[in-house]
């Protein structure tokens, strides 16, 4: 079991002591007799420790006063409907900058709620890469309420690494699902940033909402309760029964990123690992990546073989090799390796060593 490295998306690997953890605790936590999955929200050892993983996040991510922490349900995407909902009315306009398949998504969830300006940044270069519309020039419209796009690609390995810019006091909303906790961000940017839990964060079942407080005011009745900010702010997220052991490995994961020195240095780590790879594929006539080397993402890192026929040989001697997940999504094909932070660097090593050998025997 030692070498066998995931390279999954999401649900993606966790440290292995943060399991084994779980394991020791599963039949009796804090010494209460009980497991965590049998305990109640409302006990008064799991508000206790709620209280300490929000307080450890608001710690790890530097998130000012002004903002608060809703743990939400219903992934990713149940924020795609939730954001149009809680921050608009039927006749606003919004803006949603397009990278990549997620936020392709969300502006497609939105149109369903107000006046989406999709913005398309892609842009294919006559030598077959890919770039994108530099963020000093989208195209934002003038009365637009929000914009909102997808620092981390998760499915292309397309990254948006600046910081937004200041685009007329627009408030900006990213989807950071597949990059919160991998390094610092700067929240005071963002008006909400949001994130589903399964890549760096911990396991399904969990969505990160991080919102400046005024913003939870517009009281709109036909919001499903579940979905009302104002709701879940007002009942500490506990509107409903939360998913509490999503919300037991994540404050496992705080506590482990903070002894690891936070997220700074997980994300010197983690440019390490990217690099490294990158590196490789770069150096290589075997593989190859197509986007412009300032759009790669850290945390998905796609590639392509040249001679395509070999790519389920890949995945299959990979496999063989204990190398699991490395097969692209269905929408983009290909591979992907993704390199979250439970990712070790032997992991990419190990990864590394395998594609060499593997063009070796087929170059
Ligand atoms: N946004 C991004 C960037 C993602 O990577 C994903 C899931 N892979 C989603 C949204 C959707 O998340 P969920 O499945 O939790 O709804």
């Amino acid at each position: 079991m030692n070498n066998i490295y995931n390279f999954s998306a999401g649900p993606a690997m966790l440290p292995k002591e943060i399991m084994l953890k779980a394991q020791n605790q599963l039949l009796n936590w804090n010494n209460l007799g009980v497991s965590i999955l049998e305990l109640s929200h409302r006990s008064t050892e799991f508000i206790y420790f709620f209280k300490k993983c929000i307080e450890n996040l608001r710690y790890l991510l530097n998130i000012p006063k002004e903002y608060t922490i809703l743990f939400c349900h219903g992934g990713a995407r149940g924020q795609f409907s939730a954001i149009p909902m809680n921050l608009l009315n039927q006749q606003d306009t919004t803006d949603y900058i397009c990278s990549g398949f997620w936020s392709q998504a969300a502006a497609k969830e939105a149109k369903k709620y107000c006046y989406v300006n999709v913005i398309n940044i892609i842009q294919k270069k006559t030598c077959g890469n890919i770039s994108l519309i530099p963020m000093k020039e989208w195209p934002i419209q003038n009365n637009s309420k929000y914009i909102h796009y997808c620092p981390n690609e998760t499915i292309e390995g397309i990254a948006i690494e600046e910081e937004p810019i200041w685009f007329q006091n627009r408030k900006i909303i990213g989807d950071f699902s597949s990059t919160l906790l991998s390094k610092e961000i700067n929240i005071k940017k963002y008006a909400m940033i949001y994130a589903s839990a399964q890549k760096n964060v911990g396991v399904s079942g969990l969505t990160i909402v991080i919102i400046k407080k005024e913003l939870l005011c517009l009281n709109n009745k036909f919001i499903p309760s579940i979905l009302n900010y104002s709701t879940l702010y007002n009942s500490q997220s506990m509107f409903n029964t939360p998913a509490t052991f999503s919300w037991y490995i994540a404050g496992l994961i705080f506590k482990w990123l903070i002894n690891l020195g936070g997220v700074k240095s997980i994300e010197k780590k983690n440019n390490k690992k990217s690099s490294y790879l990158y590196h490789f594929i770069d150096h290589s006539k075997f593989y190859h990546n197509n986007i412009e080397k300032k759009y790669r993402s850290k945390m998905n890192v796609t590639f392509d073989l040249k001679n395509k026929e070999l790519t389920n040989v890949f995945v299959k001697e990979a496999i063989e090799y204990k190398l699991l997940a490395l097969k692209g999504h269905v929408a983009r094909g290909g591979i992907r390796a993704s390199l979250y932070n439970s990712m070790p660097f032997s992991g990419v090593k190990k990864l590394v060593k395998f594609m060499s050998l593997f063009e070796q025997k087929y170059h």
